[in-house]
Order: structure tokens, then C-alpha cells, then sequence
């Protein structure tokens, strides 16, 4: 039993049921009294070592030591892709097939690490910076829009962007308001890296890869698991997605819509939700102003925070106030304060799903009479990044009410989603 390769196919036999895996080399979850192999749903489990009756290699598998760069041959028949990495967990220990930890930025090195996706595109890869997203600020998403516009100016069929999951919708959310884009533009990330249990790292990588390469589709969108297993993924749009579970591979959520589609073995599968067709103009504008807050309303909060961002010289406060968009009466003045020395307030809803609507009650009521605008459907995160992007381009309050309430990204919709989701 100990002379099988660690990545060699294995079927076990225990006292009690049988499992066919992969052997992996690096039990972290384990002591010696287990060992780990990955299931076929992509999840690792730990097997005690004196209930196995019989281990036997199915297939032999590759060893950590002969992991070395394949050479990548491009294929013209093929659709080519370029994969940025910016950092997270998804950006090394990328080798499934062993459990080592290998970076894997350049082409050669994603191949050998997720072989699939050579039969999916020509590869091009490179690392923009490696940064957990907690880490990314505005000047990042800059970066990586300016990056991502580089690429696709070389006449590539699709990008793949590799990023912390974490704040990967306030990117998402960026490019989509910065980069109008011919060809699809995929973020994605992974929840746990391959050398643990259930990494979603390869599954996320390779449906991704074929999203941007085969997807009818020009915008930008997040792909990531749709459920806990390895079966598929889905497709969410930029501005309407976000993580709601903080350790799920399915952690990733069209939140009051509809994802643009589904992608399983090498297929796509389209919702009716509308999207752009391939091909149209590049066009790249990055102007943002950074001294936007995003400011969550809460039983309790005093009025005096909003004098502070005052102070502070801010331009723009996105409230994520209560149910249809409210906040208490005692913040009235310093929101009136605030408008009159030009800072832009918009509402957005805590509620998440729904949409604000400032004329049922007389607290929206006043709350617009002060002139705050309201969101309509559109994410906190997404309307905080869009005020940004907005005032970017214009401090006229006219102008940022206009701008702030016409649909640029898929950001407003006419009609919410029916509920439950
Ligand atoms: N918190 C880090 C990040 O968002 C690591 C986890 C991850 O990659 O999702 O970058």
C-alpha cells in the first residue's frame, strides 16, 4: 500500500465501503493514521488506515518530482485566451493532480498544472500583482482594467482574470463600468487551494477558460461553482453578484437577478436573461473619484459620522439604508448638511434583494425631498463603485442624479427577479 504514487488512481476497500480516487501526496488534514484521497466530486476525504482491507492502483499517477513545465504548442484552429493573475488563493497550488504546490502564472505553468486547459485555447498568462483582495484598492481595479484592455487590443478571443474572492464584486462591479469590452471577461477565484480539501480551484480555472473563449457573450462576468459538488458553474453578471457565504465553493450569487448562464462540460447554457453579443469597440476610462463611503445605516449610528466625512472632504456617501431605503430621523440634518456642500447621497437597501422605493413612507419621503437619490435595484457595492465612476466624470448634482439613475452595466433593471431567487 505505501508503494503507491502519491496522484495514482486508487480503489479502496475498507470495512465498511469501497472508494475509487486520487492519492494525494500531502495529507495536511490527516496524521499518519489517515490517508487523504479525492474523490471524483472534487473533494478530498481522510480514510483511517486500519480499516483499509485492500488498496490497489488503477491508474498510475504522475509523481510530485516529475512535475516539470509543458511545453505549450499553440493550435490555430483553437481560440486563443490571455489568463491575468492578480492574486487569492486561486493563484498557485494549482496542481490537483498531485496536491503540490506550484505557482502558475505563465502559460506552461497552468497547463502543466490544469492540463484541460490546453484542449479548451491557446493559453497566455501573466501576473499583473499577487494580492489577497482585501488588498485591492481602487487603483488596482485601474490596473487591471488598463491590463485587461491591453490584451484584448492584441485581438484575443476572451480574458480570464484570477483574483481573491473576497472583494472580487467590487472588481467586477469596476470593469464593467470601466471596460466596454468586444470578447468576455471572466473573474474568478477559488474559496480553498488545491493542497486542501475540496479545493474549487481547477473546476473554477477551467470553466472559466471555456467561458471566455466560447461565450456568445461581451461583458463582464464572475464564474464560479453553482454548487457544493464539482458539477458546474454559473455565470453572474459584473454588477449583480456577490459573496455570500464566507467558506462555500457556491459562495458566489446573482443577487436580484439572473446569471447570464451555466457552464458544464464544455457547455454553456444560457439563461433569457439579455446580454451584449460579441464584437463592438474597445473603449477603456478609468476616471474614478476615490472619496466615495459606503455607509451602512444601523439602529444607533450617530449623526455626527456624517459630519466627520464632511470634515474629511468627501464627495459622495451611498447609504445602505433599511427595507425600501430609509434611514433614522436623526441623521436628517447632517444628510441635508452634506447635499448643501455638494456631496452626492445615494440610497441603496440592506435588504439586498427587492428594490428602494423612497414614496411609500414619509421618512423616503423626506429623505428625497433632501435630495438623496434613489438606488432602484442596483447593490450596495455596485452603486458605492458606479458613484465613483460617476463623479469621475461629473461634480454637476444634476448630472450625477442622471448618471447615477440611467443603466450603464446591467446595474438598474426594470423588473426584479420573482421570490424566492
Ligand atoms: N481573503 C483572500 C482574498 O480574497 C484569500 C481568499 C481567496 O482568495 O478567496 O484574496
Amino acid at each position: 500500500m505505501e508503494t503507491i504514487k502519491p496522484g495514482s488512481k486508487v480503489e479502496i476497500e475498507t470495512t465498511d465501503k469501497k472508494f475509487t480516487g486520487i492519492l494525494m501526496e500531502r495529507p495536511q488534514l490527516a496524521d499518519d493514521k489517515h490517508i487523504v484521497i479525492k474523490l471524483g466530486s472534487g473533494y478530498n476525504i481522510g480514510i483511517k488506515k486500519e480499516k483499509i482491507k485492500n488498496m490497489k492502483e488503477i491508474k498510475e499517477g504522475r509523481k510530485k518530482e516529475e512535475f516539470k513545465l509543458k511545453e505549450h504548442k499553440i493550435d490555430p484552429e483553437k481560440p486563443t485566451i490571455s489568463i491575468l493573475a492578480t492574486g487569492g488563493t486561486i493563484a498557485s497550488r494549482l496542481d490537483y493532480l498531485t496536491g503540490g504546490v506550484h505557482s502558475a502564472f505563465t502559460a506552461e505553468e497552468l497547463i502543466s498544472a490544469v492540463p484541460e486547459l490546453e484542449e479548451i485555447a491557446n493559453i497566455r498568462g501573466r501576473q499583473i500583482f499577487n494580492k489577497f483582495s482585501e488588498n485591492i484598492q481602487p487603483r488596482d481595479w485601474i490596473k487591471i482594467a488598463e491590463e485587461t484592455a491591453k490584451e484584448i487590443r492584441k485581438g484575443i478571443d476572451g480574458v480570464v482574470i484570477t483574483h481573491g474572492t473576497d472583494t472580487m464584486h467590487y472588481t467586477s462591479a469596476a470593469l464593467a463600468f470601466m471596460l466596454k469590452t468586444p470578447v468576455p471577461v471572466v473573474l474568478t477565484g477559488a474559496q480553498r487551494s488545491s493542497d486542501r480539501g475540496s479545493s474549487d480551484a481547477a473546476m473554477n480555472l477551467i470553466n472559466s477558460a471555456f467561458t471566455a473563449a466560447n461565450g456568445n457573450f461581451s461583458e463582464i462576468c464572475i464564474v464560479m461553482h453553482g454548487e457544493m459538488s464539482d458539477s458546474y458553474s454559473l455565470i453572474h453578471p459584473a454588477t449583480r453578484v456577490r459573496k455570500l457565504h464566507s467558506s462555500r465553493r457556491d459562495a458566489f450569487q446573482t443577487v436580484n437577478s439572473k446569471p447570464i448562464g451555466k457552464v458544464e462540460n464544455k457547455k454553456i447554457e444560457y439563461t433569457e436573461r439579455e446580454t451584449k453579443p460579441r464584437g463592438g469597440e474597445l473603449k477603456l476610462d478609468t476616471k474614478l473619484e476615490e472619496k466615495v463611503f459606503l455607509l451602512k445605516y444601523h439602529p444607533g449610528l450617530i449623526p455626527g459620522i456624517i459630519e466627520k466625512l464632511i470634515d474629511m472632504e468627501y464627495r459622495g456617501i451611498v447609504i445602505e439604508g433599511t427595507g425600501l431605503g430609509h434611514t433614522s430621523e436623526i441623521l436628517f440634518d447632517s444628510i441635508k448638511e452634506a447635499i448643501d456642500s455638494g456631496i452626492t447621497i445615494a440610497m441603496t437597501s440592506q435588504t439586498l434583494y427587492g428594490r428602494v422605493n423612497m414614496n411609500v413612507y414619509s421618512t423616503g419621503r423626506v429623505l428625497l425631498d433632501l435630495g438623496v437619490i434613489p438606488c432602484e435595484d442596483m447593490l450596495p457595492e455596485t452603486a458605492f463603485v458606479k458613484l465613483m465612476f460617476v463623479l469621475g466624470h461629473t461634480k454637476d448634482p444634476e448630472k450625477v442624479e442622471e448618471m447615477m439613475l440611467t443603466n450603464y452595466a446591467g446595474e438598474i433593471t426594470e423588473r426584479s427577479i420573482p421570490w424566492p431567487p
